[in-house]
């Protein structure tokens, strides 16, 4: 339960990564307001469904516009609300499952079309909602209630997705690292185009990655997460394609076009230069 929403009756478990995901978004949300001189309503999150998506709820403080919407539909909403009002904020708050499954056909499109929105996708690995079916992101093998005998599908390498779909901006992060966290949702954010920060959530419930993610020296677990090389030149999409080959978990941001043409900028030329017709002339445009 929230504040904003006091009969909203969902909680995140204890430990959920989500919630450090949480607070990263609000102090991205807060720092843009307070260097904006913005109120905080000029900020939308639409969020889809699954555990990630009840965010939209859950967010603690002076709160944004909130739209909870379809499951794998927040980019279809995210466009809509950004062609209404292009000078709104707009972040999506969606979770692997809802993003990279039911999701994936509305992925490619906005990054052809360069939506100027910032996408956070909290991955892990499972549906949480639903009581921990593997996601795409779950690994080949992992049993889980939907793959009693093992996932038989490999695992969806999603930052290498979107390298090859064309986001401009790609960053990596994970949930306990709220300050870094926060930092490349900023940015994010800022980038004039299509961001997706996709977030390592642990799903303490469920599938708890917390120490293969952050080692255990004791128990001989290296490290899954590393931090990308200051030295990485993020606007070389080919150095961003190698961070990826290195395997594991990078933190940090893999791609940023220095030179992004937001949609909403070919869209505002575009009427320019759109004569109105009416009803009748569209009708006969199509006639043979
Ligand atoms: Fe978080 Fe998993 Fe609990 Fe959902 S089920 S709230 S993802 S820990």
């Amino acid at each position: 339960m929230s504040d904003k929403n006091p009969e909203y009756d969902f909680k995140w478990c204890p430990g959920c990564g989500d919630f450090g995901v949480r607070r990263a978004l609000e102090q991205a949300v807060e720092k843009r307001t307070i260097e904006l001189e913005e109120p905080i309503e000029q900020n939308v999150v639409v969020a889809g469904i699954g555990c990630s998506g009840n965010m939209v709820h859950l967010l603690e403080g002076p709160q944004p516009y909130g739209i909870h919407g379809l499951h794998g539909r927040t980019l279809p909403i995210a466009l809509g609300v950004k062609m209404a009002r292009p000078d709104l904020n707009v972040v999506i708050a969606a979770g692997d499952g809802d993003f990279l499954s039911i999701g994936m056909e509305h992925i490619a499109p906005q990054a052809q079309r360069n939506l100027n929105v910032c996408a956070v996708v909290m991955d892990n690995a499972v549906y949480g909602l639903t009581k921990g079916q593997g996601s795409p992101t779950a690994s080949l093998g992992m049993v889980t209630p939907s793959t009693p005998y093992g996932k038989p599908e490999v695992s969806l390498n999603a930052l290498r997705l979107y390298l090859a779909i064309g986001a401009s901006y790609v960053a990596s992060g994970i949930s306990s690292k709220i300050k870094d966290l926060a930092s490349l949702i900023y940015e994010g954010m800022e980038h004039p185009g299509f961001s997706i920060v996709h977030v390592q959530s642990p799903c303490t419930y469920f599938h708890n990655t917390y120490e293969q993610l952050k080692g255990n020296p004791r128990k001989g677990i290296a490290p899954l997460a590393w931090t990308i090389d200051d030295d990485h030149d993020p606007s070389d999409i080919h150095a961003a394609h190698e961070v990826v080959d290195k395997g594991g978990v990078p933190l940090g941001i893999l791609y940023r076009d220095d030179a992004p043409v937001p949609f909403e900028d070919r869209m505002t030329e575009m009427f320019t230069r759109a004569k109105p017709r009416t009803a009748q002339e569209l009708i006969e445009s199509y006639a043979i």
